[in-house]
């Protein structure tokens, strides 16, 4: 039966992982990967974590099956820090919020309810975009084309050739929004060009599928929300999936949520009906620990104010890195200016390496970045930071 199967192709992103720990240089410095490491290069396990962890460990619980929604505590803390606590939306029982398998499993809920609601919808996602993002859509069964957002040139947003975009689209097709911290490119909407976008959804009645799945990476944790925030003031319907794994560095727990705002209550419950049949017959609830965590520190006022400590921590560390490196790339001497980095957002940065360039760096320094040119900066650390600008100097030189 597998004897015509095909080879799949490689994930690119995975791939360089391989291909980094089988390089035997000590120098060598992994800018492939979305992952947030401390100054020491290691992933880091937040104490509120620990702390919820330890607790529940001690409590000895039974594993019973969860609501297929999963963790009533989970769901709406998700909502809180979605939506804002004193959302009139919440108020209005006009937001529903299925706890889900990492943002991926968000998104493929999000995907596979979609499908049965508006089979025939065309999805949009950003050029470019997270890899994932259309395989998941095109594995649900849509078609995904692209619209306009990197610019090159500017090294931001190209807004105009987005809004043409956006207004060719016919009504009811789905356009998938990075809410904060463009991955790959760091460049985000102003909070004037999220109202221009969620007037021509509103115009154009498209469907709204906000990904945030970094949350506090840029600003803080209410400012990164501000797509949802405008979304919610208009009065429309849309998807947001959300993710825990970057800003609880939860990766491997896989804790994430699907929320989908209504019309209404009553509506939010037939709503809630059709995204549990999908879970039902996916993986029929979700698993316990990482949620549990995630709701503990978020109910309790302490663990809390430590959760936001360490996440400021993590997001100036990104920040200073962001800084360091066009610092040392200046201190080489390099002609190029790289000052654009510190106006990206987030856990990425598009250098503008070539994919020639990104191969030298490999090569020759054993630093593994995206062939697209797109660098992780939370990788980056105070030891091989000037390691990595002197190749960034060699390579553009
Ligand atoms: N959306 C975007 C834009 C992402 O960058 C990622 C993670 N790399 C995800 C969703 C998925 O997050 P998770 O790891 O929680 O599945």
């Amino acid at each position: 039966i597998f004897a015509a199967v095909e080879m799949a192709p490689r994930d690119p992103i995975l791939g360089l992982n391989e291909a980094f720990n089988a390089d035997a240089r000590d120098t060598k410095v992994n800018l492939g990967v979305g992952v947030y490491f401390d100054d020491n290069g290691k992933i880091p396990l937040l104490a509120a974590v620990k702390a919820a962890e330890d607790m529940r460990v001690k409590a000895s619980l039974p594993r019973g099956y969860q609501p297929i929604e999963g963790n009533p505590a989970y769901n709406t803390a998700v909502q809180n820090l979605l939506f804002g606590k004193d959302s009139e939306l919440l108020a209005a029982g006009r937001v529903i919020t299925a706890q889900a398998i990492g943002g991926t499993g968000a998104l493929n809920i999000g995907a596979d309810y979609l499908k049965r609601l508006n089979p025939d919808a065309k999805v949009y996602i950003s050029n470019p975009s997270w890899e994932n993002h259309r395989a998941l859509f095109e594995a649900a069964g849509f078609i995904v084309e692209d619209y306009a957002y990197y610019d090159a040139a500017t090294r931001g947003v190209n807004f105009a050739g987005m809004k043409a975009d956006l207004n060719k689209m016919t009504p009811g097709s789905v356009v998938l929004l990075h809410a904060c911290c463009h991955n790959p490119t760091g460049a985000d909407m102003s909070d004037a060009q999220w109202a221009e976008v969620v007037g021509i959804c509103q115009e154009r009645g498209l469907v709204p599928f906000l990904d945030m799945a970094y949350q506090g990476f840029a600003d803080g944790i209410d400012a990164d929300a501000v797509a949802i925030r405008a979304f919610s003031a208009s009065g429309l319907q849309f998807f947001a999936s959300s993710s825990f794994s970057k800003n609880f560095s939860l990766y491997g727990e896989r804790v994430g949520a699907l929320s989908v705002v209504t019309a209404s209550k009553e509506e939010s419950a037939r709503v809630m009906s059709q995204v549990k049949r999908v879970i039902r017959t996916n993986y029929s609830n979700p698993p316990i620990h990482g949620g549990a965590l995630v709701a503990a520190v978020l109910a309790s006022t302490e663990l809390r104010a430590q959760w936001e400590a360490e996440l400021a921590g993590m997001r100036d560390r990104i920040r200073a890195m962001r800084g360091g490196l066009v610092d040392a790339i200046k201190a080489t001497g390099c002609a190029q200016d790289f000052s654009f980095v510190t106006q990206q957002r987030g856990m990425f940065s598009y250098t503008g390496l070539t994919a020639a360039q990104v191969e030298r760096m490999k090569e020759e320094f054993g630093i593994y970045a995206v062939s697209t040119g797109r660098i992780c900066l939370a990788a980056l650390n105070s030891k091989n930071i000037d390691y990595v600008a002197k190749a960034v100097a060699a390579v553009t030189k």
